[in-house]
């Protein structure tokens, strides 16, 4: 049960001009998180969201920051938003065109693996918000092209990715170089200790707030595991492929496992497209274009490259190798059953994968349902006599985060003047 009480986007206090930004991006109503974040975020304060992609978290925190930075340039960016990947950057970019254009609210993005000039010349624009991921901001700060001194709101998106993805001491650098005096809004899938850690270094006294289970997307997504084995895969994908005309999302262990079935599947005449961390910025993009648009039906990818990849109605998601880690059960498979949609996920499990899904399945808090048709499994699953080494990578215990509580302005350490 939620606890909503603003079922429209006139109770939030927001200005006429958003409303209609709001209105013709296609949201009639707030998404719970949305109404929670917002009402917040516009009075200031700092916010700690516990939330997935999917529930309408980006319009949660851009609402507010178009709301709160309008009409106030100063020629300075004021607002800061760290994402952990260029697709989610850019994704959050799109966003901040569609409801920020009335107030006249601009954003540029800088991220890695793009044309360090030509994002120079986006800096030079004048923008009110820089959307980054952390180690290009970090260049562009020691090249002098971005100073923070002036930012006023910090947003921290997928705070637990972008700390898996090791980007820990780049964030710590980050907030040495902001101002003290700011807003802080971060959102993450989960709360380990090492988000629990940031939280503390970078947010005070915030609102918090919970949308649901963690397992949320796993509700709308119909869910089924096929038994298998590694050199069955290929065909029993080409199978489903045939079953119907949905469009499909296949998630692959590795770089090479994805080009290798991609070209499989090209070769057994289907249109696909393949995105992982090898790929240019420019590539992936065509990729994700021609997805959206149609132009391929199947979308081979790893795990981070597919992260925070907004397509809608994707009607499969189909998992060829297990992920690493449950989480990123639930960030695949909510890929799609997006906002209201629902859609199916359908994973392929060999002989090796059982711990893999037995920590997943504790995770969602129940089993998933075996497909039709799938054999039963070749091995008998063993006990997992201790669930939390299940390789998943994520895991990193003991290992100190380095991020220190964020103290009072007057507690810290003067650099002089
Ligand atoms: P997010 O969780 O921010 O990645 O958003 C997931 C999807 O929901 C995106 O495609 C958004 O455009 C869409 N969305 C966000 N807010 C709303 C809303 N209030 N009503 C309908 N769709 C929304």
């Amino acid at each position: 049960m939620h606890t909503t009480v603003h079922s429209s986007f006139k109770d939030l206090g927001l200005s006429e001009a958003i409303l209609h930004d709001i209105t013709k991006t296609g949201y009639t109503e707030p998404t719970p998180i949305q109404a929670q974040a917002i009402p917040p975020g516009l009075a200031g304060r700092d916010v700690l969201g516990c939330a997935q992609t999917g529930t309408g978290k980006t319009a949660a925190f851009v609402i507010p920051m178009v709301e709160r930075l309008a009409g106030k340039s100063e020629g300075f960016p004021r607002g800061l938003i760290l994402a952990p990947t260029r697709e989610l950057a850019i994704q959050i970019q799109e966003t901040i065109e569609k409801l920020g254009r009335s107030r006249r609210v601009y954003a540029t993005t800088v991220v890695g693996g793009a044309d360090m000039n030509a994002q120079i010349r986006g800096l030079r624009q004048r923008p009110d918000i820089i959307v980054a991921t952390p180690g290009r901001l970090l260049d562009h700060m020691w090249n002098g092209t971005i100073n923070l001194l002036k930012m006023r709101i910090l947003v921290l998106d997928e705070a637990d990715r972008m700390l898996d993805m090791g980007f820990a001491p780049q964030i710590n650098q980050i907030l040495e170089a902001l101002p003290e005096e700011r807003q802080t809004l971060l959102f993450s899938a989960t709360l380990p200790t090492n988000v629990a850690d940031l939280a503390r270094a970078s947010v005070k006294d915030p609102v918090r707030i919970a949308i649901g289970r963690s397992a949320a997307p796993a509700d709308r997504a119909e869910q089924a595991l096929h038994h298998t084995t590694r050199e069955d895969k290929t065909k029993l994908l080409l199978s489903l492929l045939d079953a119907d005309r949905d469009s499909v999302l296949v998630f692959t262990r590795t770089k090479h496992g994805a080009d290798r079935l991609g070209r499989a599947l090209g070769n057994a005449g289907h249109k696909v497209a393949t995105i992982h961390g090898d790929r240019s910025l420019s590539q992936r993009r065509a990729a994700l274009e021609g997805f959206r648009r149609g132009t391929f039906r199947v979308l081979v990818a790893t795990d981070v490259a597919a992260r925070g990849i907004d397509v809608a109605n994707i009607g499969h998601v189909v998992n060829y190798d297990m992920p690493n880690s449950p989480e990123d059960y639930i960030h695949r498979i909510g890929r799609t059953a997006r906002v209201k949609a629902s859609g199916r996920a359908t994973s392929f499990v060999t002989a090796d994968d059982h711990l893999q899904l037995r920590a997943i399945e504790k995770l969602l808090g129940q089993a998933i349902p075996r497909a039709a048709g799938s054999a039963a499994p070749a091995h008998p699953a063993q006990p997992a006599r201790n669930p939390r080494h299940n390789g998943q990578r994520d895991a990193r215990p003991g290992q100190p985060s380095g991020f220190r509580p964020r103290r009072p302005a007057h507690a810290r350490q003067s650099h002089g003047a």
